[in-house]
C-alpha cells in the first residue's frame, strides 16, 4: 500500500469527530491492506511501530526534525522552518507548508510505501550510540525527498509522537470486525484475543491470516495479558447479596504485577502493561527460583514490606521502588513483597477460562515457599459479619481494604465485572472512594499564584462508550508549590493549540493538553451541573471541593481513568447513603 493512502485517510480522520464516521473510514482502509502490511498500518495508526509494551519508540529530537526538514525542502537556514513551525504551531503543517513550495523539478520520482516508511521508523528507533542523531537526520531526509506534501506533513510527526489521530483502541476493533466469519460479526472474539495479547498488530495480522486463530487465539508468555478490574460496593452485606459465597482477599496498596516467566527468563508487566522487570530485581530472582513451572503468567500486588516486623510500608514509600537510578540499594533498604493474587497460564494450560477456586488452588501449588513471593491473605465465606471482622482486621493492619472475588468467576480480561468487588475505607461525609481524572487542560494562575504562570487544572472522565474525554471538574487545590511547577512543566510539553477532537468540553481551558496524565482527585460530594459534560441526558455531573490528593499516576493511562458511568453510579450511591 502506498503511504499516501494512509495520509489520505489521517486527513480525513482529522476533520471528523464522530467514532462511527472514523470506525467506517478505517474499515475501508484495511480492506485495502494485505496481511504482510496490517500490523503496520495498525501500529502506525496508533502512532507508533510497535504494541505499547514493547517500548520501542521512533524518537527524535525536535531540532533534528527540523533539519530533516530544511535539508529536504533545499533550504539554506533553518529559520524558515521555525517561522513555519511557531505560525502553524505544528510541526506537521510547518513541512506540508515547506515541501509543497519545493520547486517541482526537485521532486523525486520515488514512490513510498507503509513497508518503506515503517522500516525506516525501525531503523531510526533501533539506532543509538555516537553519531546516531545524524544517522537518524538521514533516514528521515531520504523520507521526505519522496514524499508528497500530505505524507511529509504525517512524516514528521511520528519522530515526535505527534500523530495523535485520537483513534482508541475499541475503535480500531470495531473496523477489523468488518470481516466476518460466514455471516456472523467477530467482535467478541477480535477482543478477547485483544484482551490477551494487548497487540491489536497481532491481532489483525492473525485475523488476516487465518481468522480461525482468532476464535481459538492462544496467550503466550511475554505478551501481556490486559489486567482484570474490579467493582466497587460499598458494604459487606451488599457484596455478599451480590455474589454469595466468595473469597476475601486482602487488598494491598502497592503496584500490580503481571509475572511472565519462561525458564530463568522473567518480564514483569505494570498495570498499564509497562515492562519494569529492571526496577525490581528480587521479584525477578524470586520468581526464577521459585516458582514450579516452566512458563507461567500471574498476577500479584508487590508492596515495600518489613520481613522483621511484619509491617506494610505505605503507599507512598512503596512508590518509590519506581526509580531509574540506585535501583539495588533502594531494594535492599525497601525490599518488596509480592502477594500473587491470580494464576492465568502455566506450561501451556490458559487458566483464565478456570473458575477461581480452581485457578487459587493451582496458584497457590506453584508458588515454593519464600521470603519474596506469597500467596495473599484471604478467607472463603458466606457470612457479612466475618467479612465486616475481615475488612476491619485488614484496614488494621495497615492495608487498603479487601477485594472480595466470585469462586465460580473465570478470569475476565480487560474488563471491569463483579467477579471482584472491592471494598475500602470509606469517610463520613465525603465520597468513600477518589477519582481518577485525565488532564485535559490547565488554567493560569492570578494573585499569589502568578509567579508559577499555573493556577488550576481541568479534568474529565473516560466514555468508554464513545470514546471521549467529559470534563468534571476544575481542580485548584492539593497541590504544593513543588507539585505546581511541575505539573506546569510537564503539561507545557503536551499543550496543544485547540481543543482536542476526543474532548468534550463546554468550559475553555487557558491551555488544552493532550489527554494523557490521570491524578487522584478527593472530593465531598457529586453534584449536577450544567457547566459539566461528564454524564448522560441534559445536565452533567461534577465535583464539590475536588482537590488532588496523589500527582501524575505513573501506574495510569487515559483510559484507566474513572469512566462516566462509574461516576453515575457513585453518584446513585452517593444518595442512597443521604437518605438513610
Ligand atoms: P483499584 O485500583 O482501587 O480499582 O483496585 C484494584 C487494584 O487493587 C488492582 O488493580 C490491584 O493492583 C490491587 N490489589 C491489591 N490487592 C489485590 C488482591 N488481593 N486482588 C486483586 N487486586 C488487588
Amino acid at each position: 500500500m502506498r503511504f499516501l493512502e494512509l495520509a489520505n485517510t489521517y486527513d480525513q480522520i482529522e476533520s471528523k469527530t464522530g467514532r462511527l464516521e472514523i470506525t467506517g473510514i478505517l474499515s475501508e482502509l484495511f480492506k485495502k491492506a494485505s496481511p504482510e502490511e496490517i500490523d503496520k498500518i495498525i501500529y502506525l495508526t496508533q502512532g507508533s511501530i510497535a504494541p505499547p509494551h514493547k517500548n520501542i519508540e521512533v524518537g527524535m529530537g525536535e531540532k533534528f526534525v527540523e533539519e530533516a526538514i530544511r535539508v529536504a525542502s533545499g533550504l539554506r537556514t533553518i529559520k524558515i522552518v521555525e517561522d513555519e513551525y511557531k505560525k502553524t504551531g505544528d510541526i506537521g503543517k510547518a513541512a506540508e507548508n515547506i515541501m509543497s513550495k519545493k520547486t517541482q523539478e526537485s521532486l523525486s520520482s520515488n514512490i513510498l510505501t507503509v513497508g518503506m516508511v515503517f522500516d525506516s521508523f525501525m531503523k531510526i528507533a533501533h539506532t543509538s550510540g555516537v553519531g546516531s542523531q545524524d544517522t537518524k537526520i538521514r533516514i528521515l531526509i531520504k523520507l521526505l525527498n519522496s514524499a508528497e506534501p500530505l505524507e511529509a506533513r504525517y512524516l514528521v510527526r511520528f519522530p515526535l509522537g505527534r500523530l495523535r489521530l485520537g483513534v482508541g483502541d475499541p475503535t480500531i476493533l470495531d473496523a477489523l470486525s468488518f470481516y466476518r466469519k460466514g455471516d456472523k460479526s467477530i467482535r467478541e472474539e477480535l477482543e478477547r484475543a485483544y484482551n490477551l495479547s494487548n497487540d491489536l498488530g497481532l491481532v489483525a495480522k492473525t485475523l488476516f491470516e487465518n481468522p480461525d486463530k482468532i476464535i481459538d487465539f492462544k496467550m503466550s508468555v511475554f505478551s501481556p495479558v490486559r489486567p482484570a478490574l474490579a467493582e466497587r460496593l460499598s458494604s459487606a452485606e451488599e457484596i455478599i447479596e451480590k455474589i454469595g459465597k466468595c473469597a476475601v482477599e486482602a487488598k494491598y496498596d502497592g503496584f500490580r504485577c503481571q509475572v511472565h516467566k519462561r525458564g530463568n527468563k522473567i518480564e514483569i508487566f505494570s498495570r498499564k502493561l509497562e515492562p519494569m522487570a529492571g526496577m525490581f530485581p528480587e521479584i525477578v530472582e524470586a520468581a526464577s527460583k521459585y516458582i514450579a513451572a516452566e512458563e507461567a503468567i500471574f498476577e500479584g500486588e508487590a508492596i515495600a514490606f518489613n520481613e522483621l516486623t511484619g509491617e506494610y510500608r505505605p503507599f507512598q514509600l512503596t512508590i518509590q521502588r519506581k526509580r531509574k537510578y540506585g535501583i539495588e540499594e533502594m531494594s535492599q533498604v525497601f525490599p518488596l513483597k509480592l502477594f500473587a493474587f491470580d494464576l492465568l497460564f502455566r506450561d501451556g494450560t490458559d487458566y483464565t477460562k478456570q473458575p477461581y477456586k480452581a485457578r487459587r488452588e493451582a496458584l497457590s501449588k506453584s508458588i515454593i515457599e519464600n521470603k519474596t513471593i506469597a500467596v495473599s491473605d484471604s478467607i472463603t465465606t458466606d457470612d457479612p459479619a466475618e467479612l465486616q471482622t475481615y475488612f476491619e482486621d485488614c484496614i488494621g493492619r495497615g492495608l487498603e481494604g479487601v477485594i472480595a472475588k466470585d469462586l465460580e468467576a473465570p478470569y475476565v480480561a480487560g474488563a471491569r465485572k463483579f467477579a471482584w468487588i472491592k471494598l475500602k475505607r470509606s469517610y463520613k461525609a465525603e465520597l468513600a472512594d477518589t477519582l481518577d481524572l485525565v488532564i485535559l487542560g490547565y488554567y493560569y494562575g492570578k494573585g499569589k499564584r502568578t509567579k508559577f504562570a499555573f493556577g488550576g487544572l481541568l479534568c474529565g472522565v473516560y466514555d468508554d462508550e464513545a470514546g471521549v474525554y467529559r470534563t468534571i471538574a476544575k481542580i485548584g487545590s492539593g497541590f504544593s508549590e513543588e507539585q505546581m511547577v511541575e505539573l506546569e512543566l510537564t503539561l507545557k510539553q503536551i499543550s496543544e493549540k485547540e481543543k482536542p477532537r476526543q474532548v468534550d468540553s463546554l468550559l475553555e481551558a487557558d491551555v488544552w493538553v493532550e489527554p494523557k496524565y490521570v491524578i487522584t482527585v478527593a472530593a465531598d460530594e457529586i453534584t449536577r451541573s450544567p457547566m459539566h459534560t461528564c454524564g448522560r441526558g441534559k445536565t452533567g455531573y461534577a465535583l464539590r471541593f475536588p482537590r488532588m490528593i496523589h500527582g501524575i499516576r505513573a501506574d495510569k493511562g487515559p483510559e484507566d481513568s474513572t469512566t462516566v458511568n462509574e461516576v453515575v453510579e457513585l453518584y446513585g450511591k452517593q444518595r442512597k447513603v443521604t437518605v438513610e
